[in-house]
């Protein structure tokens, strides 16, 4: 088997690591090692912010609708290069390769919306704000801006940071997962096909080492970050205290809240995609049913025979509805919390523990699991899992679920299945996450809507994407002009005021 060696791409090339830090690369449906991703130190990383603060002055002072001209190239490249980047994630991730592929298009959707950049900087501009004075203002890019990204999107997420920031007029140092490093690499290159200059768009392969140089560097001006709510926690106060502008997209707990009169058969189909679609490695994945009254009686059954039929598969395989777990580590963070919510007395319905598929033995293999009668006390519900692992809370009404709900320390997604109008109103309104769905399972928002959960699901204050993105990446500035005639007044000590 011919081991991959993956590096970094700074300033417009492919760069092997100096340092002798590397890390296995597996492809978990064989269990196999596929490649060595080199692992920056923070000389390499400080070569990268380097390349981007020496390709910024020129890239900032590009007009925007050039940058946007590149950015549409870009966007021509990666749709004829769709699915090469999806088997690549299905390679180093797992998923399967329809759902990579719609991971594909999903970053897609990013793309295509900054080649609007031009609009979307636009300023605005008030005349006679005084006798002969106008006042407007601008946005302006912030300089260098790195992206810190997780194993579960490895083309979407960094597709949700760099195509906006760039667009903008910023430059790019991105640090994706060391699990799944591989796609970053095709993107590097279709960005250096379709015109960027060097420098404009760099990638270091790393860990908490590579993190930290980012963090500490003067030159590096904002942080964006997607991953585990821990980590977010400490890029956030880290980046923060070193004077950098940080957005830090945290962990989930997604209920979905079931109302009686939901439609049985749309509900069921729903659970089953959001819980076990990505092995539940989704921060919009839907791990808590959340049942009301009397339908927990009729869906959970429903859930269990389906469950069934769920088809474990290599990825790669036409008809695979769920691909193995990441890694090895995560199968057994997930398999302890299965044994944690037997132990504490909730009822284990399917257990997918011992799923095997045949010729692959050696892969991460698990199945979908089912607990009914779960309680807000048990880890099992407090913690984020990661995992094709659905928990059934049972509540008396609506209120009850609502409150639930809003007591949870997570904030990212939710969803209501309901045919009552007013209940959904009700619920968008009074429902206290980021992200709603009425339903519709898993609630992304479109590309122009921005993307972030609330409370420990996102520290700082600009969700991701969208105008709020656009907002991120650049700042403000206000200018006042006159052209008096040239009769002089002298000085002025009072605050001016209009006149
Ligand atoms: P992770 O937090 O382990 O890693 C994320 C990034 O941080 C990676 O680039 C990793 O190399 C780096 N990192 C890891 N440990 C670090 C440390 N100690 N110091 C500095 N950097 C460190 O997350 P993951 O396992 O790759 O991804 C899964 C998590 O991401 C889940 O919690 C999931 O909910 C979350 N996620 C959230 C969103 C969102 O939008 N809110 C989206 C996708 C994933």
């Amino acid at each position: 088997m011919n081991i991959t060696r993956i590096s970094h791409y700074i300033n417009g090339q492919m760069v092997a690591g100096t340092s002798d830090r590397r890390q296995d690369v597996y492809n978990p449906a064989s269990g196999a090692v596929t490649g060595l991703v080199d692992l920056a130190d923070s000389d390499e990383v400080h070569r990268a912010v380097a390349a981007a603060q020496a390709a910024f002055p020129a890239w900032s002072n590009m007009p925007p609708i050039r940058r946007a001209r590149l950015m549409n190239r870009f966007l021509a490249l990666l749709n004829s290069h769709k699915d090469a980047l999806a088997r690549a994630i299905t390679l180093e991730h797992g998923k399967v390769f329809s759902d990579a592929q719609g991971e594909v298009e999903r970053g897609i959707d990013i793309v295509e919306f900054a080649c609007g950049i031009p609009q979307l900087l636009k300023g605005d501009y008030t005349e006679q704000v005084s006798t002969g004075i106008d006042n407007w203002t601008l946005r302006q890019p912030l300089g260098v801006v790195a992206g810190i990204t997780p194993f579960n999107f490895p083309v979407m997420v960094p597709m949700w940071m760099f195509p906006v920031a760039i667009a903008a007029g910023n430059t790019f140092v991105l640090k994706p997962s060391p699990t799944d490093p591989s796609a970053s690499l095709l993107y590097a290159d279709l960005m250096k096909e379709a015109g960027f200059p060097d420098g404009v768009f760099n990638v270091v392969q790393g860990d908490k080492v590579a993190v930290d140089a980012l963090l500490a560097h003067p030159d590096v001006k904002a942080i964006s970050f997607v991953g585990s709510t821990p980590i977010a926690n400490y890029i956030y106060e880290t980046g923060a205290r070193h004077g950098k502008r940080v957005q830090a997209l945290g962990g989930a707990k997604n209920h979905m809240l079931v109302m009686p009169d939901a439609d049985l058969d749309k509900t069921v189909d729903a659970l089953m995609g959001a819980a076990y679609g990505s092995a539940g490695e989704r921060c919009m994945a839907i791990s808590v049913a959340t049942l009301v009254g009397d339908v927990a009686d009729k869906i959970v059954p429903m859930l269990v025979e389906r469950l069934k039929t769920l088809k474990v598969r290599n990825g790669l395989e036409a008809d695979a509805e769920m691909g193995p777990i990441v890694t090895r580590a995560a199968h057994e963070r997930i398999a302890g919390y299965i044994a944690s919510g037997v132990e504490e007395g909730a009822q284990l319905l399917v257990d997918g523990r011992d799923q095997t598929v045949a010729g692959m033995e050696e892969g991460f293999w698990m199945g979908g699991s089912l607990f009914d009668h779960v309680t807000p006390a048990m880890k099992i519900y407090r913690e984020e899992i990661f995992g094709p692992v659905l928990s059934c809370v049972r509540v008396q009404s609506f209120a009850e679920g609502v409150d639930l709900i809003n007591a949870h320390e997570f904030g990212n997604g939710v969803s209501l299945f309901t045919r009552d109008g007013h209940a959904a109103r009700e619920f968008a309104r009074r429902i206290q996450v980021g992200m709603v769905g009425v339903n519709v399972p898993i609630p992304v928002p479109m590309a122009w809507h921005g993307f972030g959960g609330w409370k420990k699901s996102l520290f700082g204050d600009l969700h991701a994407y969208g105008e709020e993105g656009v907002r991120f990446y650049t700042k403000q500035k206000s200018v006042m002009q006159r052209w008096p005639e040239s009769i002089a007044k002298g000085a002025e000590f009072a605050m001016p005021v209009a006149r």
